[in-house]
């Protein structure tokens, strides 16, 4: 929530391909980028779980850098009802000299992006505000070479377009992309901050390969934790291990954790594969 001097606010950075999806974008999030060796304009998305400082208060330094590099491409932001027009005010509070190309939209429940790679989903959370979990999840569409040979399709471009999801045509004939290829359901990844443990949390975590989740106070402190709407190491552990999860990864820590030991020991009484994280941790899945 405040940055220490051994931690940033909070941002996660995952990166998919050529695509590059931000979750939450705290204060300093651009200058961790650079120690990072990552280049700003790798990011393509941007998805907000809520507008409490600590979440967002990196978005218009970010903005106005990337307006100032060579970013070509769209940026998408999502984030729960009420990014338009909180936006639009962040646009009149700072002076910017040139605005990138961005697509700001707003997300409440279910599927709101997909291509033939993956699909993102956004679930409500309970914080007292407006608040969203992510989950990514990895849909990549297969062809059957059974089915391709029997219809004739000769490997190569044509192919290649159908597993694009699109359609093509044989000697004359139309062949849909769903008669040769099917879906196959890769990573999960899940995304959960800022919340008390409520029943949308099983559902964004459920099966994940990964869900990064935060643990503001140890289980010493539940009651102050439940007051302001937060979750415990213990609770992120009893969540992984209820919604069949791989591995957790702890994030968003209160400041009076010098170190976060005590907050691992608390989520390791129940969960194994739990660790915390630090600033530039890299896991891949
Ligand atoms: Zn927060
Ligand atoms: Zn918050």
């Amino acid at each position: 929530m405040v940055p220490t001097k051994e931690r940033n606010q909070i941002a996660v950075f995952l990166s998919y391909g050529s695509e590059g999806i931000l979750l939450d974008c705290g204060e300093g999030t651009q200058r961790q980028f650079k120690i990072a060796g990552i280049s700003l304009t790798k990011v393509t998305k941007i998805l907000l779980s809520h507008w409490h400082g600590d979440h967002v208060l990196g978005l218009p330094g970010l903005i106005q850098t990337l307006s100032s590099m060579d970013y070509n491409g769209k940026l998408e932001i999502y984030g729960p009802i009420g990014t338009k027009k909180r936006m639009e005010k962040m646009f009149e509070a700072f002076v910017f000299d040139k605005r990138i190309n961005l697509a700001v939209k707003e997300v409440k429940s279910g599927i709101f992006f997909e291509n033939n790679e993956f699909e993102l989903e956004a679930c409500p959370l309970e914080h007292g505000i407006e608040i969203v979990g992510y989950r990514f999840i990895e849909d990549k569409r297969k062809i059957d070479m059974k089915k391709a040979r029997k219809l004739g399709i000769p490997e190569g471009p044509l192919l290649g377009r159908l597993q694009q999801g699109k359609s093509i045509e044989l000697n004359g004939k139309k062949i849909m992309p769903d008669e040769v290829t099917y879906i196959e359901s890769g990573k999960k990844v899940a995304f959960i901050t800022d919340t008390v443990l409520c029943d949308n949390c099983y559902k964004i975590a459920e099966d994940a390969d990964l869900l990064i989740c935060e643990a503001t106070y140890s289980s010493k402190l539940v009651d102050k934790s439940e007051e302001y709407g937060h979750m415990t190491a213990k609770q992120a552990a009893q969540l992984a291990n209820k919604a069949n999860v791989k591995k957790l990864v702890l994030i968003h820590f209160s400041a009076r954790y010098k170190n976060t030991q005590e907050l691992e020991e608390d989520a390791r009484d129940i969960f194994d594969n739990v660790i915390c994280s630090n600033d530039f941790m890299k896991i891949e899945l």
